[in-house]
């Protein structure tokens, strides 16, 4: 499990751009699919070998009135609940305030850990001035310049330091190693259903004990001879014979999900088209690079007039997962459900599928006898050979001279090409360009 950071603090003091500095180099890989919603709250950042998630938990209230704030409020203390480090950030410059205190005085009822970290602290290295947050009785100061990535790494560093180090995990082999599984969807979309209905048919069923936010509950299943191991995303307890999600719906557990599996079914709600949480929690998908399946449920109370508009919605909204296969099912009726453990063994299999060089290679020059990249100014791009960078998702990178003039539109072709020929259905696929000198 990756750990979890919430950045905490009074509104102005530089929580939005310390996360977007704390992301970047995440969001950079997927800045260029068109129709990615971008949640700005949550995100993944990676420093050297160590991952983790980010969240920005906006404008913090202790004790916020009602209506939206007292909801964003609830989020907030959920987040912060959640974390396994909160990063409470003050203006150095600006100075202590009242609400600093306040916000002190909850994260230490809390009793999480919680570094504090001064921001806009650019050229006040030993300033007096750092020293009267000292007040706030959470220890050390950290300052840092969100603005210009001072002290940044050494922060996060610091955050980090007594969790475990998280390794990236070397690429599984597609043998017949357990497939870990995540379904995620918003609330109400029917995950408990659907996870019921899988179970209903299990004879034996272990279960491992509720644990904390870092130890995700998993669930054995064995489908068609692979076997599986289901993470849990709904906060599911058991209760009696059938699995009952007492927690709300959770952003962390939901991210945390989707990065410890291997393939994420992601669930969509017939009767409601594709919302703003929907596109939301596809772009997370996107962004962990996981494989992917999306299932439509509750195929079975929507008219023909709500499937169009359903299927449109898809088509515009959700276009950046046009690679996944898609599944009409009705988890409460149990209809179409078998045809899914195929699609996500399909998946999983795409994700760590093997290119070998002299394949790749036929491939590219053959696609670009059929059409070849387009001259840029004296530019004409040579796309020489090909070979594969990564697995999980897969890595093509082509070789060749002049490729930065090689347009996108290009590329999208290429990947069509690679697609077909390597049936690469489910998973994400990125094509880097490598200019020799
Ligand atoms: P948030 O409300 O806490 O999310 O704060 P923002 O990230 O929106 O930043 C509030 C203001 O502080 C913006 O005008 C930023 O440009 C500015 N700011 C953020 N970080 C720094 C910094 O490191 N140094 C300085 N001087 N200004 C900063
Ligand atoms: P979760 O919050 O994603 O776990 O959603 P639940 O499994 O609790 O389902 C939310 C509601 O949708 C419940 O009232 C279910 O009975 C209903 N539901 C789930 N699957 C289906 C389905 O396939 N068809 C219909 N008509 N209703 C469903």
């Amino acid at each position: 499990m990756k750990p979890v950071i919430a950045l905490v603090g009074r509104p102005n003091v530089g929580k939005s751009t310390l996360f977007n500095r704390l992301t970047k180099t995440r969001d950079a890989i997927v800045a260029d699919f068109a129709g990615l919603t971008r949640d700005r709250h949550y995100g993944h950042g990676r420093q050297g070998k160590l991952e983790y998630i980010v969240i920005d938990t906006g404008g913090f209230e202790p004790d916020a009135g009602s209506g939206i704030y007292r909801e964003m409020a609830r989020q907030t203390q959920q987040a912060v609940a959640e974390a396994d480090v909160v990063l409470f950030v003050v203006d150095a410059r600006a100075g202590l305030s009242a609400q600093d205190h306040e916000i002190a005085n909850y994260l230490r009822r809390l009793g999480k850990p919680c570094v504090l970290a001064g921001n806009k602290a650019e050229g006040m290295q030993g300033s007096a001035q750092l020293a009267e947050f000292y007040e706030l009785g959470l220890g050390e100061v950290f300052p840092v310049s969100a603005a210009h990535g001072q002290g940044v790494r050494g922060l996060v560093e610091h955050a980090l330091q007594p969790l475990p180090v998280l390794e990236e995990d070397d690429a599984a082999e597609p043998g017949q190693e357990v497939i870990r599984l995540a379904v995620a969807g918003r609330p109400n979309v029917g995950k408990s259903t659907l996870i019921n209905a899988w179970l209903g048919e299990e004879r034996l069923v272990a279960f491992d004990l509720p644990g904390t936010t870092r130890d995700a509950i998993t669930v054995p299943l064995e489908r068609g001879g692979r076997k599986f191991e289901l993470i849990d995303t709904a906060g599911l307890r058991r209760k009696g014979r059938v699995f009952e999600a007492i927690e709300k719906f959770s952003v962390v557990k939901t991210l945390q999900a989707i990065e410890s599996a291997h393939v994420v079914l992601l669930l969509l709600d017939a009767t409601q088209g594709v919302t703003d949480q929907d596109a939301h929690i596809a772009g997370y998908i996107l962004e962990s690079g996981r494989a992917v399946v999306v299932a439509i449920n509750k195929w079975d109370a929507v008219d023909s007039y709500q499937r169009q508009e359903l299927e449109r919605s898809i088509e515009t909204r959700l276009s950046f997962l046009k690679f996944a296969s898609m599944h009409y099912i009705s988890a409460q009726k149990r209809q179409g459900l078998a045809p899914l453990w195929t699609a996500l063994v399909q998946a999983y299999k795409a994700a760590n599928c093997k290119m070998p060089t002299p394949l790749l290679t036929r491939v590219l020059l053959e696609a670009v006898q059929f059409q070849s990249p387009k001259r840029a100014g004296s530019f004409r791009p040579k796309l020489r050979y090909a070979h594969q960078g990564g697995m999980n998702p897969p890595i093509i990178v082509v070789h060749g001279n002049s490729l930065e003039h090689v347009t996108d539109a290009y590329k999208r072709f290429l990947e069509g090409r690679f697609r077909k020929e390597f049936d690469l259905v489910g998973t994400p696929l990125r094509i880097e360009m490598k200019t020799s000198a």
